[in-house]
């Protein structure tokens, strides 16, 4: 029989850094275009704007310029008409860079939140087994830390890399017009910083990559220990639990404080290169200036220029590191991403009425791990089954395989004639519905609990309330009761109930399910259990421990597994005769 492994091997924060490959994958397309989608003119006008802002600078130069050398002049002529040019050009300045500022904000804020909601999509896209073998710690992560590193590194830098190509272009187009030999001594001199930070940017984007690692395995940790807090406390392991965290906050910080200093080190080994070019050209320009070549005036404009040459030297190479870094972290979001979606297409499942085929179904979580073998059965619509067996069996897996969680199954299941591998999943989750044995109920009303935040006519939440026994419960604490969060304001059983009504509001064709009455008292587990019997024209497989032979005996057939194999099968009446391994599990319980 062939099984094959499903689960990736877990992300393991402290692998070897590899440096990320750019796979342009649909995902990482739809994140990029999300950025942009409907945001162009914005990207245009905070780009134009940043343009004026750049040629302000060269304006202020020259204006600087120009004073000097009136003043060396000694006639003082011209002077009154630069002071009114001057008094017209700085209002203009403060809007310009006002307006740049706002529509620089309104372009990567707009830019980042659509990131997130289409990353949100693609997420909700991920087939029902994904959540199984993934981190969610990672989607945290990558929804905080990582979105707010690209809004900065990626999104504003974008923008601000306009402003320092054009203030570098603009600086540099009027020192060749005033000096063209001064010029290429600025350029010489800028050799050294440019080399050196553009050498430094690979190391940048490596230590990026790894506070994004070590964040997602510290976001995973601190969700891990809130999660299991009464846990903690009733077996008194706070220090252990504190120990967990302080050697995962040691991590997190040590990798942010390694990426501080690689970036600091940038910073100060650019400026202080830059420094020396500034104190280069002040001393050539000195000696040009006493040759008479140029003018003292040009050497003010050249120092002045040269800092927005400078600047773009310095900040580019680490800018273009760090926007490559945060491109690694969309990649990395979009690898994530890519891994267990659910197909849209395929075949879609619209009639039940051939019930569900099993044929020599295999499936393992590992490989060589067999745990449903050579299954064969077929669910007929409309009826009703019993899945009995010692714990470990493989029931519980074989509901998920129904539910579409995992593809990787050898022989054949058919949902309705459509082989699950091939189906539309979206029409399998319209048919199907899992009451699973752990019920997850979100941080809002009851209603919304069972609605699933959808809208429905008043009498079809009504009868749903009433069919999965919530009537005491709405009529004591009302639909619009705040479940808390995952249910703590309720009981096991209420939560269960909860989860039942959720599952016939929706008026699936069939109904898996998962010892959900296993939170129960006894008397609503043989409410809700006879509930579910009662449902006409609806397939229910469910799988219990409540071996109690009254209800036993209201299943049109009970299947009995054992090491993922099928025992028996049977009504009550003929297992029991039978005297097999059902009888035998009977009548131990
Ligand atoms: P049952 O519902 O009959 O108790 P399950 O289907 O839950 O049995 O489990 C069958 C076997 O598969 C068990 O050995 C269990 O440990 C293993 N198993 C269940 N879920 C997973 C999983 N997500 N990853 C790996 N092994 C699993």
């Amino acid at each position: 029989m062939e099984t094959k492994a499903i689960n990736k091997p877990a992300d393991k924060t402290d692998k070897k850094v590899k440096p990320p490959k750019p796979v342009k994958s649909t995902a990482s397309r739809e994140l990029f275009a999300s950025f942009y989608e409907r945001n162009r003119l914005k990207l245009v006008f905070a780009v134009v704007l940043q343009v004026m802002t750049a040629a302000t600078g060269a304006v202020i130069s020259w204006i600087l310029g120009a004073v000097v050398d009136i003043i060396a002049g000694g006639s003082g002529e011209g002077l009154g008409r630069i002071a009114i040019a001057t008094a017209v050009f700085l209002p203009a300045i403060f809007i310009i860079e006002a307006l740049g500022q706002r529509t620089k904000a309104c372009f990567v804020h707009k830019g980042i939140k659509q990131y997130k909601n289409t990353a949100f999509s693609l997420l909700a896209k991920k087939g029902i087994g994904a959540f199984a073998n993934e981190n969610t710690g990672g989607y945290l992560s990558a929804f905080t830390n990582d979105a707010a590193s690209i809004e900065d590194n990626y999104l504003n830098r974008t923008v601000l890399l306009v402003y320092y190509i054009f203030s570098f272009a603009i600086s540099l187009g009027m020192m060749v017009y005033y000096s063209p030999l001064m010029t290429l001594i600025v350029i010489g001199l800028s050799i050294v910083p440019i080399v050196s930070t553009i050498a430094m940017g690979g190391g940048l984007k490596k230590r990026e990559k790894r506070v994004s690692d070590k964040n997602e395995a510290f976001t995973s940790r601190v969700k891990d220990l809130l999660g299991g807090f009464s846990v903690i406390k009733a077996f008194k392991a706070e220090k252990q639990a504190k120990a967990l965290f302080v050697s995962e906050n040691g991590e997190i910080e040590e990798a942010k404080c390694s990426r501080r200093s690689f970036a600091g080190m940038i910073n100060a080994l650019s400026a202080s290169a830059g420094g020396v070019v500034q104190f280069g050209i002040f001393l050539i320009g000195a000696i040009f200036a006493l040759r008479g070549d140029i003018t003292a005036g040009t050497v003010l404009i050249f120092i002045n220029l040269c800092s927005f040459v400078l600047q773009p030297v310095q900040a580019v190479p680490e800018y273009i590191a760090s926007r490559g870094a945060a491109k690694a972290l969309v990649y990395k979001l979009a690898d994530k991403l890519e891994d267990n979606q659910s197909e849209a297409g395929g075949e879609v499942i619209n009639s039940l009425e051939r019930g569900i085929e099993v044929k020599e179904l295999g499936f393992g979580y590992e490989e060589d791990k067999p745990v449903l073998q050579n299954l064969s059965y077929r669910f007929e619509a409309g009826r009703k089954y019993a899945l009995v067996g010692f714990s470990g069996s493989g029931k519980t897996t074989l509901l998920n395989l129904m539910m579409g969680a995992y593809d990787n199954y050898s022989g054949s299941l058919a949902v309705g004639g459509v082989e699950l591998k091939n189906a539309d999943m979206n029409s399998l989750y319209e048919s199907v519905s899992l009451i699973n044995q752990s019920v997850f109920l979100f941080d809002d009303t009851i209603r919304n609990n069972i609605t699933m935040f959808s809208e429905f006519p008043k009498e079809a939440v009504d009868s749903a309330i009433r069919r999965a026994g919530l009537e005491r419960v709405i009529a004591e604490r009302g639909e619009s009761y705040l479940c808390g969060e995952n249910g703590v304001n309720l009981s096991g059983g209420e939560r269960q109930r909860i989860s039942i009504a959720r599952a016939l509001i929706k008026n699936a064709s069939v109904l898996l399910v998962d010892e959900a009455t296993s939170a129960l008292d006894n008397e609503t587990a043989s409410l809700v259990s006879n509930e579910i019997l009662s449902l006409d024209g609806i397939t229910g497989i469910v799988v219990t421990h409540r071996l109690e032979a009254s209800l036993l005996k209201k299943y049109d057939a009970i299947l009995m597994l054992k090491n993922g194999s099928l025992a028996e099968v049977g009504s009550f009446d003929e297992l029991m005769k039978k005297k097999g391994q059902f009888y035998s599990l009977f009548t131990v319980q």
